[in-house]
Protein backbone atom coordinates (compact mmCIF):
# COMPACT_ATOMS: atom_id res chain seq x y z
CA UNK A 1 0.00 0.00 0.00
CA UNK A 2 1.29 3.72 -0.57
CA UNK A 3 0.38 7.15 1.21
CA UNK A 4 0.89 9.76 -0.85
CA UNK A 5 0.04 13.26 0.72
CA UNK A 6 -0.63 15.82 -1.73
CA UNK A 7 -1.42 14.28 -4.81
CA UNK A 8 -1.81 16.59 -7.48
CA UNK A 9 -5.14 15.25 -9.69
CA UNK A 10 -4.58 17.00 -12.69
CA UNK A 11 -3.28 14.40 -14.67
CA UNK A 12 -5.70 11.70 -12.63
CA UNK A 13 -8.70 12.88 -14.17
CA UNK A 14 -9.90 13.39 -18.07
CA UNK A 15 -11.24 17.17 -17.51
CA UNK A 16 -7.52 17.65 -16.30
CA UNK A 17 -8.89 19.71 -13.72
CA UNK A 18 -6.11 21.06 -11.13
CA UNK A 19 -6.73 19.75 -7.59
CA UNK A 20 -4.95 18.33 -4.87
CA UNK A 21 -5.92 15.39 -2.56
CA UNK A 22 -4.40 15.51 1.38
CA UNK A 23 -4.57 11.90 1.46
CA UNK A 24 -4.31 9.23 -1.82
CA UNK A 25 -4.16 5.68 -1.28
CA UNK A 26 -2.95 2.91 -3.63
CA UNK A 27 -3.88 -0.40 -2.61
CA UNK A 28 -2.02 -3.52 -4.02
CA UNK A 29 -4.55 -6.38 -3.15
CA UNK A 30 -8.06 -6.77 -1.79
CA UNK A 31 -7.02 -7.23 1.95
CA UNK A 32 -5.47 -4.00 2.21
CA UNK A 33 -8.86 -2.52 2.19
CA UNK A 34 -10.27 -3.53 5.56
CA UNK A 35 -6.42 -2.44 7.05
CA UNK A 36 -6.90 0.90 5.42
CA UNK A 37 -10.53 1.71 6.43
CA UNK A 38 -9.80 0.64 10.46
CA UNK A 39 -6.28 2.49 10.30
CA UNK A 40 -6.29 5.60 11.96
CA UNK A 41 -5.95 7.51 8.76
CA UNK A 42 -9.23 6.99 7.26
CA UNK A 43 -11.24 6.09 10.41
CA UNK A 44 -14.25 8.06 10.50
CA UNK A 45 -14.22 9.10 6.73
CA UNK A 46 -15.72 8.28 3.45
CA UNK A 47 -13.16 7.63 0.67
CA UNK A 48 -13.47 8.12 -2.69
CA UNK A 49 -12.53 5.49 -5.16
CA UNK A 50 -10.95 7.02 -8.04
CA UNK A 51 -10.73 4.74 -11.26
CA UNK A 52 -9.29 6.21 -13.95
CA UNK A 53 -10.57 9.68 -13.33
CA UNK A 54 -12.62 9.74 -16.73
CA UNK A 55 -16.19 10.19 -15.33
CA UNK A 56 -15.59 12.60 -12.54
CA UNK A 57 -15.23 16.57 -11.95
CA UNK A 58 -13.45 17.75 -9.08
CA UNK A 59 -15.30 21.40 -8.29
CA UNK A 60 -12.67 21.64 -5.30
CA UNK A 61 -9.85 20.16 -3.24
CA UNK A 62 -11.46 16.82 -2.38
CA UNK A 63 -12.12 16.74 1.47
CA UNK A 64 -12.18 12.73 1.02
CA UNK A 65 -9.08 10.66 1.13
CA UNK A 66 -8.94 9.31 -2.32
CA UNK A 67 -8.24 5.37 -2.97
CA UNK A 68 -7.03 3.74 -6.09
CA UNK A 69 -7.05 -0.03 -6.53
CA UNK A 70 -4.30 -1.32 -8.76
CA UNK A 71 -4.90 -4.83 -8.63
CA UNK A 72 -5.51 -6.35 -12.11
CA UNK A 73 -5.79 -10.14 -12.08
CA UNK A 74 -7.78 -11.87 -14.86
CA UNK A 75 -8.91 -15.52 -14.36
CA UNK A 76 -11.00 -17.51 -16.32
CA UNK A 77 -13.29 -20.03 -13.92
CA UNK A 78 -15.31 -22.03 -15.82
CA UNK A 79 -15.44 -23.23 -19.56
CA UNK A 80 -18.51 -24.53 -21.40
CA UNK A 81 -19.15 -24.81 -24.91
CA UNK A 82 -21.03 -21.50 -25.79
CA UNK A 83 -19.03 -19.07 -22.83
CA UNK A 84 -16.67 -18.89 -20.57
CA UNK A 85 -16.61 -17.36 -17.19
CA UNK A 86 -14.09 -14.96 -16.10
CA UNK A 87 -13.51 -13.18 -13.00
CA UNK A 88 -11.43 -9.98 -13.30
CA UNK A 89 -9.77 -7.22 -10.64
CA UNK A 90 -10.69 -4.16 -10.35
CA UNK A 91 -7.87 -2.15 -11.26
CA UNK A 92 -7.62 -3.48 -14.84
CA UNK A 93 -8.12 -1.10 -17.55
CA UNK A 94 -11.21 -1.87 -18.92
CA UNK A 95 -10.03 -1.74 -22.68
CA UNK A 96 -6.96 -4.02 -21.87
CA UNK A 97 -10.02 -6.58 -20.91
CA UNK A 98 -12.26 -5.62 -23.96
CA UNK A 99 -9.01 -6.46 -26.36
CA UNK A 100 -8.20 -9.29 -24.21
CA UNK A 101 -11.58 -10.76 -25.24
CA UNK A 102 -11.34 -9.39 -29.17
CA UNK A 103 -7.85 -11.72 -29.07
CA UNK A 104 -8.84 -14.70 -27.50
CA UNK A 105 -12.56 -15.02 -29.78
CA UNK A 106 -14.86 -13.73 -26.84
CA UNK A 107 -18.29 -12.17 -28.39
CA UNK A 108 -20.18 -9.46 -26.81
CA UNK A 109 -17.99 -6.72 -24.91
CA UNK A 110 -16.23 -5.78 -28.45
CA UNK A 111 -18.83 -2.80 -28.91
CA UNK A 112 -17.53 -1.44 -25.43
CA UNK A 113 -14.16 -0.76 -27.03
CA UNK A 114 -11.96 2.39 -26.18
CA UNK A 115 -14.26 3.27 -22.85
CA UNK A 116 -11.78 4.66 -21.13
CA UNK A 117 -12.63 3.30 -17.74
CA UNK A 118 -11.25 0.74 -15.33
CA UNK A 119 -12.42 -2.62 -15.15
CA UNK A 120 -13.90 -1.74 -10.86
CA UNK A 121 -15.73 1.35 -12.16
CA UNK A 122 -17.50 -0.34 -15.39
CA UNK A 123 -20.51 -1.25 -13.29
CA UNK A 124 -20.65 1.58 -11.79
CA UNK A 125 -22.99 3.51 -14.41
CA UNK A 126 -23.16 0.06 -16.23
CA UNK A 127 -21.49 1.47 -19.20
CA UNK A 128 -22.66 1.26 -22.71
CA UNK A 129 -22.55 2.11 -26.30
CA UNK A 130 -23.22 1.53 -29.32
CA UNK A 131 -26.35 -0.92 -27.81
CA UNK A 132 -24.79 -2.82 -25.58
CA UNK A 133 -24.20 -2.34 -22.07
CA UNK A 134 -22.02 -3.97 -19.32
CA UNK A 135 -24.15 -5.58 -17.06
CA UNK A 136 -25.57 -7.38 -19.87
CA UNK A 137 -22.43 -9.82 -19.30
CA UNK A 138 -22.08 -9.21 -15.28
CA UNK A 139 -23.07 -12.01 -13.48
CA UNK A 140 -21.57 -11.16 -9.92
CA UNK A 141 -19.69 -7.93 -8.74
CA UNK A 142 -17.26 -8.79 -5.72
CA UNK A 143 -17.59 -5.60 -3.02
CA UNK A 144 -15.94 -4.61 0.27
CA UNK A 145 -18.98 -2.84 2.21
CA UNK A 146 -17.70 -0.12 3.95
CA UNK A 147 -21.13 0.13 5.63
CA UNK A 148 -21.21 -3.15 7.07
CA UNK A 149 -17.24 -3.33 7.19
CA UNK A 150 -17.09 -7.31 5.42
CA UNK A 151 -16.68 -8.40 1.95
CA UNK A 152 -19.75 -9.10 -0.28
CA UNK A 153 -20.73 -10.79 -3.55
CA UNK A 154 -23.79 -9.18 -5.74
CA UNK A 155 -25.50 -11.22 -8.63
CA UNK A 156 -26.56 -9.61 -11.53
CA UNK A 157 -30.51 -9.12 -10.24
CA UNK A 158 -28.92 -7.51 -7.18
CA UNK A 159 -26.87 -5.05 -8.92
CA UNK A 160 -30.30 -3.77 -10.45
CA UNK A 161 -28.36 -2.83 -13.84
CA UNK A 162 -30.15 0.22 -15.73
CA UNK A 163 -29.39 2.96 -18.66
CA UNK A 164 -26.38 4.49 -16.80
CA UNK A 165 -27.06 3.53 -13.59
CA UNK A 166 -27.08 0.67 -11.00
CA UNK A 167 -27.37 -0.13 -7.54
CA UNK A 168 -23.58 1.64 -6.99
CA UNK A 169 -25.13 5.02 -7.91
CA UNK A 170 -28.34 4.65 -5.62
CA UNK A 171 -28.41 2.49 -2.80
CA UNK A 172 -24.70 1.17 -2.55
CA UNK A 173 -23.07 5.15 -3.15
CA UNK A 174 -20.43 5.87 -1.33
CA UNK A 175 -20.63 2.23 0.04
CA UNK A 176 -19.13 -0.18 -2.22
CA UNK A 177 -15.43 -1.02 -3.11
CA UNK A 178 -16.00 -3.22 -6.19
CA UNK A 179 -13.15 -5.74 -6.49
CA UNK A 180 -13.74 -7.85 -8.92
CA UNK A 181 -16.38 -8.36 -11.72
CA UNK A 182 -17.08 -11.60 -12.59
CA UNK A 183 -18.50 -12.15 -16.86
CA UNK A 184 -19.88 -14.53 -18.93
CA UNK A 185 -18.72 -14.28 -22.13
CA UNK A 186 -19.77 -15.87 -25.43
CA UNK A 187 -17.50 -18.03 -27.25
CA UNK A 188 -20.01 -18.28 -30.35
CA UNK A 189 -20.18 -15.42 -33.08
CA UNK A 190 -22.75 -13.15 -31.91
CA UNK A 191 -22.61 -9.58 -32.72
CA UNK A 192 -24.25 -6.47 -31.58
CA UNK A 193 -24.96 -4.43 -35.22
CA UNK A 194 -27.89 -3.06 -33.98
CA UNK A 195 -26.59 0.84 -33.62
CA UNK A 196 -27.52 3.02 -36.78
CA UNK A 197 -23.82 3.19 -37.65
CA UNK A 198 -23.06 0.03 -37.86
CA UNK A 199 -25.46 -1.63 -40.02
CA UNK A 200 -23.00 -1.56 -43.00
CA UNK A 201 -21.38 -4.04 -41.62
CA UNK A 202 -24.39 -6.68 -41.35
CA UNK A 203 -23.79 -8.08 -45.38
CA UNK A 204 -19.94 -7.67 -44.65
CA UNK A 205 -18.55 -11.57 -45.72
CA UNK A 206 -15.73 -10.44 -43.29
CA UNK A 207 -17.00 -9.24 -40.59
CA UNK A 208 -14.78 -10.42 -37.41
CA UNK A 209 -14.50 -9.22 -33.78
CA UNK A 210 -10.69 -7.03 -35.40
CA UNK A 211 -13.23 -5.29 -37.49
CA UNK A 212 -16.26 -4.58 -35.71
CA UNK A 213 -13.63 -3.08 -32.76
CA UNK A 214 -11.89 -1.12 -35.58
CA UNK A 215 -14.89 0.49 -37.26
CA UNK A 216 -16.02 1.41 -33.46
CA UNK A 217 -12.64 3.51 -32.60
CA UNK A 218 -12.95 4.84 -36.07
CA UNK A 219 -16.61 6.29 -34.91
CA UNK A 220 -15.49 7.54 -31.42
CA UNK A 221 -12.89 9.34 -33.20
CA UNK A 222 -15.12 11.38 -35.28
CA UNK A 223 -17.59 12.15 -31.88
CA UNK A 224 -15.82 12.01 -29.03
CA UNK A 225 -13.11 14.37 -28.29
CA UNK A 226 -9.43 12.72 -27.06
CA UNK A 227 -8.90 13.72 -23.70
CA UNK A 228 -5.07 13.73 -24.00
CA UNK A 229 -5.78 16.81 -26.30
CA UNK A 230 -8.83 18.35 -25.01
CA UNK A 231 -9.77 17.73 -21.23
CA UNK A 232 -13.23 16.06 -21.32
CA UNK A 233 -15.33 13.44 -19.54
CA UNK A 234 -17.40 12.48 -23.14
CA UNK A 235 -20.93 12.60 -22.21
CA UNK A 236 -21.72 15.42 -19.25
CA UNK A 237 -25.46 14.51 -19.27
CA UNK A 238 -27.75 11.42 -19.58
CA UNK A 239 -30.25 11.42 -22.24
CA UNK A 240 -33.60 12.50 -20.67
CA UNK A 241 -36.31 9.72 -20.38
CA UNK A 242 -39.32 11.28 -21.23
CA UNK A 243 -43.39 10.24 -20.87
CA UNK A 244 -45.21 9.50 -23.66
CA UNK A 245 -47.19 12.27 -23.20
CA UNK A 246 -44.24 15.05 -22.91
CA UNK A 247 -42.94 13.23 -26.03
CA UNK A 248 -45.95 13.91 -27.76
CA UNK A 249 -45.62 17.79 -27.17
CA UNK A 250 -42.27 17.94 -28.04
CA UNK A 251 -43.05 16.27 -31.15
CA UNK A 252 -45.85 18.61 -32.18
CA UNK A 253 -42.87 21.28 -31.58
CA UNK A 254 -40.50 19.63 -33.25
CA UNK A 255 -41.23 17.01 -35.68
CA UNK A 256 -38.00 15.94 -36.25
CA UNK A 257 -36.85 15.17 -32.58
CA UNK A 258 -34.68 11.69 -32.44
CA UNK A 259 -35.85 9.53 -30.10
CA UNK A 260 -35.65 6.07 -29.23
CA UNK A 261 -38.61 4.02 -27.61
CA UNK A 262 -37.37 2.39 -24.46
CA UNK A 263 -39.25 -1.01 -23.19
CA UNK A 264 -40.87 -0.07 -20.81
CA UNK A 265 -43.09 2.51 -23.06
CA UNK A 266 -41.16 5.93 -22.29
CA UNK A 267 -38.59 7.50 -24.67
CA UNK A 268 -35.30 8.42 -24.79
CA UNK A 269 -34.26 11.50 -25.89
CA UNK A 270 -30.89 12.89 -27.15
CA UNK A 271 -29.63 15.35 -24.70
CA UNK A 272 -26.94 16.60 -27.61
CA UNK A 273 -29.76 17.71 -29.89
CA UNK A 274 -31.57 19.39 -27.00
CA UNK A 275 -28.32 21.46 -26.46
CA UNK A 276 -27.64 21.75 -30.19
CA UNK A 277 -30.82 22.53 -30.99
CA UNK A 278 -30.37 25.83 -28.53
CA UNK A 279 -26.97 26.90 -30.52
CA UNK A 280 -24.96 25.70 -27.73
CA UNK A 281 -22.18 23.87 -30.15
CA UNK A 282 -19.21 26.28 -28.96
CA UNK A 283 -20.50 28.25 -26.50
CA UNK A 284 -17.88 29.25 -24.08
CA UNK A 285 -18.06 30.35 -19.96
CA UNK A 286 -14.83 31.53 -19.02
CA UNK A 287 -12.18 28.42 -19.96
CA UNK A 288 -15.38 25.78 -20.06
CA UNK A 289 -16.75 24.95 -23.27
CA UNK A 290 -19.44 22.82 -25.19
CA UNK A 291 -17.38 20.96 -27.77
CA UNK A 292 -18.08 22.24 -31.16
CA UNK A 293 -18.56 18.62 -32.70
CA UNK A 294 -21.00 16.96 -30.05
CA UNK A 295 -23.25 19.32 -27.96
CA UNK A 296 -23.20 16.37 -25.08
CA UNK A 297 -19.08 17.10 -24.53
CA UNK A 298 -18.26 19.84 -22.15
CA UNK A 299 -14.23 20.28 -22.54
CA UNK A 300 -11.86 22.18 -20.87
CA UNK A 301 -10.05 24.60 -22.99
CA UNK A 302 -7.11 24.89 -20.98
CA UNK A 303 -6.67 25.78 -16.87
CA UNK A 304 -10.79 25.70 -16.65
CA UNK A 305 -11.67 25.12 -12.94
CA UNK A 306 -14.11 22.78 -12.20
CA UNK A 307 -16.35 25.31 -10.95
CA UNK A 308 -16.26 27.09 -14.52
CA UNK A 309 -17.33 23.51 -15.77
CA UNK A 310 -20.52 23.15 -13.28
CA UNK A 311 -21.82 26.41 -14.38
CA UNK A 312 -21.58 25.46 -17.57
CA UNK A 313 -22.93 22.49 -17.07
CA UNK A 314 -25.82 24.67 -14.87
CA UNK A 315 -26.51 27.12 -17.50
CA UNK A 316 -26.90 24.19 -20.36
CA UNK A 317 -29.49 22.36 -17.57
CA UNK A 318 -31.66 25.53 -17.24
CA UNK A 319 -31.82 26.64 -20.94
CA UNK A 320 -33.07 23.13 -21.92
CA UNK A 321 -34.98 23.01 -19.26
CA UNK A 322 -36.87 26.84 -20.35
CA UNK A 323 -36.73 26.08 -24.39
CA UNK A 324 -37.86 21.94 -23.83
CA UNK A 325 -39.49 21.69 -19.94
CA UNK A 326 -37.01 18.66 -19.80
CA UNK A 327 -34.37 17.96 -16.89
CA UNK A 328 -30.76 17.27 -17.78
CA UNK A 329 -29.20 15.25 -15.02
CA UNK A 330 -24.96 15.18 -14.99
CA UNK A 331 -24.04 11.33 -15.93
CA UNK A 332 -20.72 12.41 -14.44
CA UNK A 333 -19.91 12.42 -11.17
CA UNK A 334 -19.25 16.05 -9.29
CA UNK A 335 -17.04 16.06 -6.25
CA UNK A 336 -17.92 19.15 -4.64
C1 LIG B 1 -13.60 10.39 -24.04
C2 LIG B 1 -14.57 9.64 -23.15
C3 LIG B 1 -15.46 8.74 -23.70
C4 LIG B 1 -16.36 8.03 -22.89
N1 LIG B 1 -17.21 7.16 -23.47
C5 LIG B 1 -18.10 6.48 -22.72
C6 LIG B 1 -19.01 5.56 -23.32
O1 LIG B 1 -18.99 5.33 -24.52
N2 LIG B 1 -19.88 4.91 -22.52
C7 LIG B 1 -19.91 5.10 -21.16
O2 LIG B 1 -20.74 4.46 -20.49
N3 LIG B 1 -19.06 5.97 -20.56
C8 LIG B 1 -18.17 6.65 -21.30
N4 LIG B 1 -17.32 7.55 -20.71
C9 LIG B 1 -17.40 7.77 -19.27
C10 LIG B 1 -16.41 6.91 -18.43
O3 LIG B 1 -15.41 6.36 -19.25
C11 LIG B 1 -17.10 5.79 -17.67
O4 LIG B 1 -18.07 6.31 -16.79
C12 LIG B 1 -16.12 4.94 -16.86
O5 LIG B 1 -16.75 3.82 -16.32
C13 LIG B 1 -15.44 5.71 -15.73
O6 LIG B 1 -14.37 4.89 -15.33
P1 LIG B 1 -13.19 5.45 -14.46
O7 LIG B 1 -12.32 4.29 -14.07
O8 LIG B 1 -12.52 6.55 -15.16
O9 LIG B 1 -13.99 5.94 -13.18
P2 LIG B 1 -13.88 7.35 -12.37
O10 LIG B 1 -14.18 8.45 -13.29
O11 LIG B 1 -12.52 7.35 -11.71
O12 LIG B 1 -15.00 7.11 -11.33
C14 LIG B 1 -16.36 7.16 -11.73
C15 LIG B 1 -17.25 6.82 -10.53
O13 LIG B 1 -17.09 5.46 -10.19
C16 LIG B 1 -16.62 5.33 -8.84
N5 LIG B 1 -15.68 4.20 -8.82
C17 LIG B 1 -14.59 4.06 -9.62
N6 LIG B 1 -13.99 2.87 -9.35
C18 LIG B 1 -14.74 2.26 -8.38
C19 LIG B 1 -14.63 1.02 -7.67
N7 LIG B 1 -13.65 0.15 -7.91
N8 LIG B 1 -15.57 0.75 -6.73
C20 LIG B 1 -16.58 1.62 -6.50
N9 LIG B 1 -16.73 2.81 -7.11
C21 LIG B 1 -15.81 3.12 -8.04
C22 LIG B 1 -15.97 6.66 -8.51
O14 LIG B 1 -15.94 6.90 -7.12
C23 LIG B 1 -16.88 7.61 -9.25
O15 LIG B 1 -18.05 7.84 -8.53
C24 LIG B 1 -16.38 8.25 -21.49
C25 LIG B 1 -15.46 9.16 -20.92
C26 LIG B 1 -14.55 9.85 -21.74
C27 LIG B 1 -13.57 10.79 -21.12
Amino acid sequence: MQHIKNQDLIHLNTFHIKAIARDFFIIENEQEIPLLLNSKDLVQTTPLILGSGSNILFVNNPHRPIIQLAFKRLQILERQSDYHIIEVEAGMKWDDLVRWSVMNNYYGLVNLSYIPSTVGAAPVQNIGAYGEEVGNFITHVHIYNTERQRFETLSHKECSFGYRTSIFKTALRGKAIITRIRLRLPTKPQFNLSYRDLHFLKDNPNLSLWLLRLTIGKIRMTKLPDPSIIGNAGSFFKNPIISPEKFSTLQSRYPQVPHYQMPDGKIKIPAGWLIDRLGLKGYRHGNAGVYENNALVLVNHGNATGKEILELSRIIQSKVKQAFDIDLVPEVNIIQ
